[in-house]
C-alpha cells in the first residue's frame, strides 16, 4: 500500500496531512520530532543536510550556514544563496526540504507516499507553480496537483462547517506572503474560489522587522551603542524579533521584555509594549484591508455581503489581525480552523479527489475590459445562508479553482503605434480553462515562419505593468497563401499556462519552443516602430514581436507598404526602347492611400497584385484619389477583386460588379472591398455598401491595382507586382467578435 499526501509547502513553516483510512478524515502527519509543523529551513552542517527545530535554533541564533524563506523566490533563476562555493536556486531548496518532508511523513506513517497535493499561495505566477511541481519531481512525488493555500483552508473549514450560499473571505497572512480569497459555498458541497488577490511580498517576516527596528531604537538608547551600523549585533536583535512578536500576541501581554548581552557592554533589557508594535505596523494591516476590498469590488459584493471571514496563517494569531476585520467587516472572524494546520488538511482532502474537467471560457466586457462572466455563480442572488451543517464524508465536498492573473499575449493595438495587454482569460475565472482563436496567417517564402507569443499575467493594459510570464515561438509553420494558424490557451488545474498551435485542419500540433524573456523588455513600453515591422520580414524571432498582429482579434487590412516593385522585366517591350531602373510612374500605395505620381506615363505599368486562394476572406480598404492622374490623359486606374472591377480616369468612373456598374464614383473616395468567408463578395463606398455578389467558381482570385495607359493594357500588370506579401504586410485574424473563442478549443 502507499497513502496520497496533503503537503503544505510554507515560507516559515511546512505540515504534511493524509486521511486517515479509519476515520477517513483528514489529519495531520508529525514529523520525526513527533511536530505538527517543520520549519521550512534547511541547515548545511559540514555537508550534511540538517532539518526541524535544530535547523530552526541555529538560523534564529544567526548561523550562516542556514537558508529560509526560499519560497519568497520561487520561480527564479538567480541563486537564492550559496553553500560552500555551490549555488542553490529556490526551487533547488525546495526540492531538498520536501524530499525531508516526504521521507519523514513515510517513516511517520509506515508507508510510501505515492502522490501528493502541494499548495502555493493563490498569487503564485505560472512559473512559481512549475517550479514548485519541478521542485517536488526531484524530490521523488509524483504530483496529483497544485491548489491554492485558502482553498484549502476553505476546504477543511467548509467540511465541518457546511452553509449554503454562504461567501466566505479567506483572510491568510502567513510568513511571507498574504493572500485574501472569497469563496462561495454552492449546492451539494461545491466550493468555488470567486475572486483572489494577494501580495507574496508580505506577511509576518514584514512585522518582525518592524519589531527589529523598534528593538534597535531601544537598545540603542538603552546603551548608547550604534548597533544599526554594526551587523554582529543588529543578526542578535534580528533573531530575537519573531519571539518578541509573539510573545505579545498572548492574551493579557500588554508589554513583552527583550534582554541581550552586547560584547563589550553587558546586559540590557528593553520593553516593547503591544500598543507601540501595532501603531508602527499599522500600515501593513492597512494593506491587507484594501486587498480585502478589492476583492469584493472585483466580485461585486459589499462588506454586508460577506457571511464570514476566516483567518489562516500563523500571522492571524496577532490579536491586531481580528480586531482590525472586527471592525472592517462588523463580525468577529471566524477561527474554527488551526491557522497553521488548515492548508495542509484540505490539501490532504484533495488528494482524495478527481482533478475537475476543463471549464469553458466565459467572459463579458464591462468599460471595454474583458472579466470574468459570474452571472451563473449564483453569487449576487442573495440566496439566504442555510443553516451549517457537517458533510460526513469528504465526497460530498468538491473544489473549483478560479485564476488569481488575467493571461493575455503583447499584441499592438488597432492604430498599430502602441503595444497592450490583449486578455484571453480573464482574472478569476475558473480553472481549468482553455480558449482557442484562430488567425490568419500571410506566410512567407523568404523567411523561417515563426510566430513568437509573449505570455502576459496581470490586468494591465499596459504589458511592462503585468508579469511576462513566457516567449514562446510557435514554429514550423508551412508556407501557403492565407494559412489559418490556431492558437490554444491554457490555464491547466493546477494554474500552470501552456500554448499550442495548429495550422488550418490539421490534428497535430505546430512544434513551440519556449525561449527566456528578453532581458529588457522596454521595448514593448515604446511606440511601436515601423522599422521594428521591417525587421520582422527578415529576422523570424521578430516577425512574432512586431507581428503580435497575429493575435491582435482584429481584422486588419492589407496593407500596401512596403511594396517591393518589379522592375519592367522585358526592355524590348517598353515602348521607348529605354532602359530605365526606377518606375517613372509610381503608385504609391498604402492602407489609407493610392495616389499616382509620374511623368512620361507612357512608358509604365504599375501596379500591385496579391493571389488569394479561395475560402480566403479578404478585406482591403484605401482611399483612392485619381484626379492626379490628370497631367496624363488616357491613363487610368485598374482596379480588380475577382468579381469586382473598375477603370477610373481623373473623373471617375464606374465600380463593377460581375460586369455591371454597382456605383458611380468621383475622383476621391473610399473603398473598401472584401471577400468574405462563404464566398460573398462585398463593396462599400464611403461607408454605404453598394453591391454584393457571391462567386461562382472555386479558382484563386487576384487582386490587382496598377496604372494603365495607351497601348499597355491589363495584361502588362503581371510585370509589376508584389511579389511577396509578406505577413508583416498581411495580417488579419478573427473577425469580429472580440469576446468569444473562435474555434473549438482541442484537448491534449
Ligand atoms: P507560511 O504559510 O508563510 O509558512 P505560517 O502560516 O506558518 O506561514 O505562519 C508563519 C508566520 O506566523 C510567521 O511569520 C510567524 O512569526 C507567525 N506567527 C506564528 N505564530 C504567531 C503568534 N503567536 N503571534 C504572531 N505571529 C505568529
Ligand atoms: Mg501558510
Amino acid at each position: 500500500m502507499s497513502v496520497s499526501v496533503g503537503i503544505d509547502l510554507g515560507t516559515t513553516f511546512s505540515a504534511v496531512a493524509y486521511i486517515d483510512p479509519q476515520t477517513k478524515l483528514p489529519q495531520i502527519v508529525p514529523n520525526s520530532e513527533g511536530r505538527k509543523l517543520t520549519p521550512s529551513v534547511i541547515q548545511f552542517l559540514d555537508g550534511e543536510l540538517i532539518f526541524g527545530s535544530e535547523a530552526q535554533e541555529s538560523y534564529n541564533a544567526g548561523e550562516d550556514d542556514c537558508v529560509a524563506t526560499f519560497k519568497r523566490e520561487m520561480g527564479s533563476d538567480r541563486p537564492y544563496c550559496f553553500v560552500d562555493g555551490k549555488a542553490y536556486t529556490s526551487e533547488e531548496l525546495s526540492s531538498l526540504l520536501l524530499r525531508h518532508l516526504k521521507e519523514d511523513a513515510e517513516a511517520s506513517l509506515g508507508d510510501t507516499i505515492k502522490e501528493a497535493v502541494i499548495t502555493v499561495p493563490a498569487y503564485f505566477y505560472s512559473r512559481e507553480r512549475e517550479a514548485t511541481i519541478r521542485a517536488a519531481e526531484a524530490a521523488g512525488l509524483r504530483v496529483k496537483k497544485i491548489i491554492d493555500e485558502p482553498n484549502a483552508a476553505a476546504m477543511a473549514y467548509g467540511l465541518n462547517h457546511w452553509r449554503e450560499n454562504a461567501s466566505i473571505m479567506v483572510y491568510d497572512l502567513g510568513g511571507g506572503t498574504f493572500d485574501v480569497t472569497l469563496v462561495h459555498m454552492g449546492k451539494n458541497g461545491e466550493l468555488s474560489t470567486i475572486t483572489t488577490r494577494g501580495n507574496h511580498k508580505l506577511g509576518g517576516r514584514d512585522w518582525d522587522a518592524r519589531m527589529e527596528d523598534i528593538l534597535i531604537a531601544k537598545f540603542e538608547n538603552e546603551t548608547g551603542l550604534s548597533i544599526r551600523d554594526d551587523h554582529e549585533l543588529v543578526s542578535i536583535v534580528n533573531g530575537m524579533s519573531e519571539g518578541v512578536k509573539k510573545q505579545l500576541s498572548a492574551q493579557n501581554m500588554l508589554a513583552a521584555k527583550a534582554s541581550v548581552s552586547f560584547p563589550g557592554y553587558g546586559n540590557a533589557v528593553v520593553t516593547v509594549t503591544r500598543k507601540e508594535f501595532e501603531d508602527s505596523t499599522a500600515d501593513l494591516l492597512d494593506r491587507t484591508g484594501a486587498l480585502c476590498l478589492a476583492v469584493l469590488d472585483e466580485a461585486g459584493l459589499a462588506i454586508g455581503d460577506v457571511t464570514d471571514v476566516l483567518l489562516v496563517g500563523g500571522s492571524t494569531r496577532m490579536p491586531q489581525v481580528p480586531a482590525y476585520l472586527q471592525k472592517m467587516f462588523g463580525k468577529k472572524p471566524l477561527s474554527h480552523v488551526n491557522p497553521d494546520e488548515a492548508v495542509a488538511l484540505g490539501a490532504a482532502i484533495q488528494s482524495s479527489k478527481d482533478n475537475e474537467s476543463y471549464a469553458t471560457l466565459a467572459v463579458r466586457v464591462v468599460d471595454g475590459k474583458k472579466t470574468t462572466d459570474r452571472s451563473k455563480t449564483g453569487l449576487n442572488s442573495h440566496l439566504s445562508v442555510k443553516a451549517e451543517k457537517k458533510l460526513n464524508s469528504l465526497g460530498l465536498l468538491s473544489l473549483r479553482e478560479t485564476t488569481a492573473h488575467a493571461m493575455g499575449v503583447i499584441a499592438i493595438n488597432d492604430e498599430e503605434n502602441r503595444y497592450y495587454n490583449e486578455i484571453i482569460i480573464p482574472a478569476n475565472h475558473p480553472r481549468p480553462v482553455r480558449a482557442a482563436k484562430r488567425f490568419r496567417f500571410y506566410t512567407s517564402n523568404k523567411a523561417n515562419n515563426e510566430l513568437a507569443i509573449y505570455v502576459l499575467q496581470g490586468d494591465s493594459e499596459n504589458p511592462l505593468d503585468c508579469q511576462i510570464t513566457y516567449k514562446y515561438v510557435v514554429t514550423g509553420i508551412k508556407h501557403k497563401t492565407g494559412t489559418v494558424i490556431k492558437i490554444q490557451y491554457s490555464y491547466d488545474v493546477n494554474g500552470v499556462i501552456h500554448i499550442q498551435a495548429r495550422q488550418d485542419d490539421d490534428t497535430v500540433d505546430l512544434p513551440i519552443r519556449r525561449e527566456n524573456v528578453p532581458a529588457d523588455i522596454s521595448v514593448f513600453g515604446q511606440p511601436v516602430k515601423s522599422e521594428n515591422k521591417d525587421q520582422g520580414f527578415n529576422v523570424g524571432l521578430q516577425l512574432g514581436v512586431i507581428n503580435t498582429q497575429s493575435v491582435v482579434h482584429k481584422y486588419k487590412p492589407i496593407t500596401f507598404s512596403n511594396v517591393e516593385w518589379v522592375k519592367y522585366d522585358n526592355v524590348s517591350d517598353h515602348p521607348n526602347g529605354d532602359e530605365f531602373d526606377e518606375p517613372k510612374v509610381h503608385i504609391i500605395a498604402n492602407e489609407e492611400n493610392i495616389e499616382f505620381h509620374g511623368y512620361n506615363i507612357s512608358e509604365m505599368n504599375e501596379g500591385v497584385k496579391y493571389t488569394i486562394s479561395p475560402f480566403d476572406d479578404f478585406e482591403i480598404e484605401c482611399d483612392i484619389n485619381t484626379s492626379t492622374i490628370s497631367p496624363h490623359p488616357g491613363g487610368y486606374l485598374e482596379i480588380s477583386l475577382g468579381l469586382i472591377s473598375a477603370q477610373l480616369t481623373e473623373n471617375g468612373g464606374d465600380i463593377l460588379m460581375d460586369g455591371v456598374s454597382v456605383a458611380t464614383v468621383d475622383p476621391c473616395f473610399h473603398l473598401k472591398m472584401s471577400l468574405t468567408k462563404g464566398g460573398q463578395y462585398e463593396v462599400e463606398i464611403d461607408g454605404k455598401t453598394v453591391g454584393s455578389k457571391f462567386k461562382a467558381s472555386t479558382n484563386d482570385v487576384d487582386v490587382r491595382f496598377g496604372f494603365v495607359h495607351g497601348s499597355h493594357y491589363c495584361h502588362l500588370l503581371s510585370h509589376a507586382y508584389v511579389t511577396d506579401i509578406s505577413m508583416m504586410q498581411a495580417v488579419a485574424g478573427e473577425t469580429d467578435d472580440d469576446d468569444s473563442p473562435d474555434t473549438e478549443p482541442w484537448d491534449d
